[in-house]
């Protein structure tokens, strides 16, 4: 057989080659756009341990479109499960209802975000359980100072109502911290933790108060509210 040669079809040739190359280029682009985080909102909710936090947040991602729910005790719990020395901290610190270090929660928030970016667009972040401490709002403040803090609700409850709904919630939530010697403990970092950090957030006029010992629909109204409206 004699091969004969077609400017023709060199051309043509040459010409998709380019043509699928500038079309892989801009996949690539598109590509690395998408994985680098924009500027996201951010909400933290706030409360005592059992307030209500976590089904509040996931009633509002459920109902809320664009909205992603990320509790930062759920992350923690989930580092936790991959064992290792960073997960024995985690454990050591949950188990004596202590907090884990700042920059270990804000690194986990950060990629949790990220991936919700990645997998579905996900710009705006209800945050469960954080910060809690003036350490973690600050590590918050200088690592991820881009994204815009818009609300921080304060859920608030009567300490024996939250006492009464976690040892409720112990029987059946496997959390090895739902006890009566460890929930007194996440009391006690509470107590002592909460106050500067709202106090911090106040002067920001960021603070929302919610009351808490209500149900749950009726609380949703107020909170749905809220977060429409920031
Ligand atoms: N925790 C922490 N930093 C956070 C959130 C949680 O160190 O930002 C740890 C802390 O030991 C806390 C535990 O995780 O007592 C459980 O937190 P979670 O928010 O799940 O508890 P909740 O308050 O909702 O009952
Ligand atoms: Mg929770």
């Amino acid at each position: 057989m004699r091969l004969t040669f077609c400017p023709f079809s060199l051309g043509v040739f040459v010409g998709s080659a380019y043509l699928m190359t500038l079309k892989l280029r801009r996949e690539e682009h598109e590509k690395a756009l998408l994985s680098a985080l924009p500027s996201c909102q951010v909400v933290f909710v706030l409360g005592g341990p059992g307030a209500g936090k976590g089904t509040q947040c996931q009633l509002l991602s459920e109902r809320l479109p664009g909205w992603a729910h990320l509790s930062a005790g759920d992350l923690l719990r989930a580092e936790r499960k991959k064992g290792g020395e960073l997960g024995d901290l985690i454990n050591e610190k949950i188990a004596n209802g202590q907090l884990v270090p700042s920059e270990v929660t804000c690194k986990l928030i950060e990629n949790a975000m990220e991936d919700a970016y990645k997998e579905h667009g996900i710009d705006k972040f209800l945050i469960d359980g954080f910060p809690r401490s003036i350490g973690n709002a600050d590590a918050w403040k200088t690592t991820m100072s881009r994204h815009q803090e818009k609300l921080v609700l304060c859920f608030e409850c009567p300490e024996e109502v939250l006492v009464g709904r976690l040892l409720e919630r112990g029987k059946t939530s496997g959390r090895n911290d739902d006890t009566v010697e460890v929930i007194r403990k996440r009391f006690q970092t509470y107590r002592d933790e909460e106050g500067p950090i709202v106090a911090l957030y106040e002067k920001e006029g960021k603070v929302r108060k919610i009351a808490s010992d209500r149900s749950v629909e009726d609380i949703y109204k107020d909170t749905s509210l809220l977060i429409q409206n920031c």
